[in-house]
């Protein structure tokens, strides 16, 4: 399993802007969900863009360390990224295609018929066989609903296997029904793997999240509210 340490990270959106980010560093544990929370503004996409190599910081960096060794992720292709720290958006991209052709061209092997493997098939079947969606594969994606689209989403990031799972808002516009459907699919998608999730839904946080790091006020606000765990830690 893989570390992932962010130090003391700089980033700033435009030259003479104050920081998005000033200093932050939180370190993601291994094979935990990790749930990060601040007001809007606070800067929790931001730092989700630099974990995907969206977007490199001024200062500071964030070191993914395994068993093979430590490296800095800027030291890393943005493809390399991709097949190891990967995640879902609040608005899934989707082709304007049936949700089969949604699956089949996305992930690692899509561009080689031959690599579409049998390690990528097993995902898949696994991941239909959850949704129960087999007869609806052949459905144009621009006519499911936004949490299937989610999960739509999801089942796309899970072709990666990513060590690293990211998660912005992903219950954000969604009834309760589709939310319920898509927290039992990232419940199994984030057991022992690690994740870092960013949501304001309490009911988001709490199902899936293992430890909950702040930043911006948010940090501030959540010591202040703080009520004794069970375990009394
Ligand atoms: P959050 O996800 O916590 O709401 P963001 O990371 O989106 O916070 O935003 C942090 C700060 O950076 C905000 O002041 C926001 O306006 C600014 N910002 C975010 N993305 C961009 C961008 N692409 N260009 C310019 N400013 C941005
Ligand atoms: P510290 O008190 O040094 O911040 P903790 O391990 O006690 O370290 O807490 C880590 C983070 O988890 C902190 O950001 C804190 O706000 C948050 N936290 C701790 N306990 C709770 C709780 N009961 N409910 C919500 N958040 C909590």
């Amino acid at each position: 399993p893989l570390t992932v340490e962010v130090r003391d990270l700089v980033v700033r959106h435009g030259e003479g802007r104050v920081p998005a980010l000033d200093g932050v560093g939180l370190t993601l544990t291994p094979g935990k969900r990790t749930a990060l929370v601040g007001p809007s503004g606070a800067g929790k996409s931001t730092l989700l863009a630099v974990l995907m190599r969206l977007v490199d910081p001024e200062s500071g960096g964030i070191r993914l360390t395994g068993p093979g060794g430590s490296a800095d992720i800027r030291d890393l292709t943005p493809e390399a990224v991709r097949e190891r720290i990967t995640g879902l958006t609040q608005d899934p991209y989707i082709f304007q295609a049936t949700l089969r052709d949604n699956l089949r061209l996305a992930g690692p092997d899509a561009d080689d018929e031959e690599l579409q493997s049998a390690v990528r098939r097993a995902r898949l079947d696994r991941w239909v066989e959850r949704t129960g969606w087999d007869a609806r594969l052949g459905e144009d994606a621009r006519t499911v609903s936004g949490g299937q689209l989610q999960r739509l989403a999801l089942a796309r990031a899970l072709l990666y296997d990513p060590e690293i799972l990211l998660l912005d808002e992903p219950a954000e516009a969604l009834d309760e029904t589709t939310a319920d459907a898509l927290m039992s699919d990232l419940l199994d998608a984030t057991h022992g793997r690690t994740t870092l999730l960013v949501t304001h839904r309490l009911r988001v946080l709490d199902l899936l999240h293992d430890g909950v790091p702040a930043i911006g006020h948010a940090r501030r606000r959540l010591q202040g509210r703080r009520r004794p765990r069970p375990d009394g830690r």
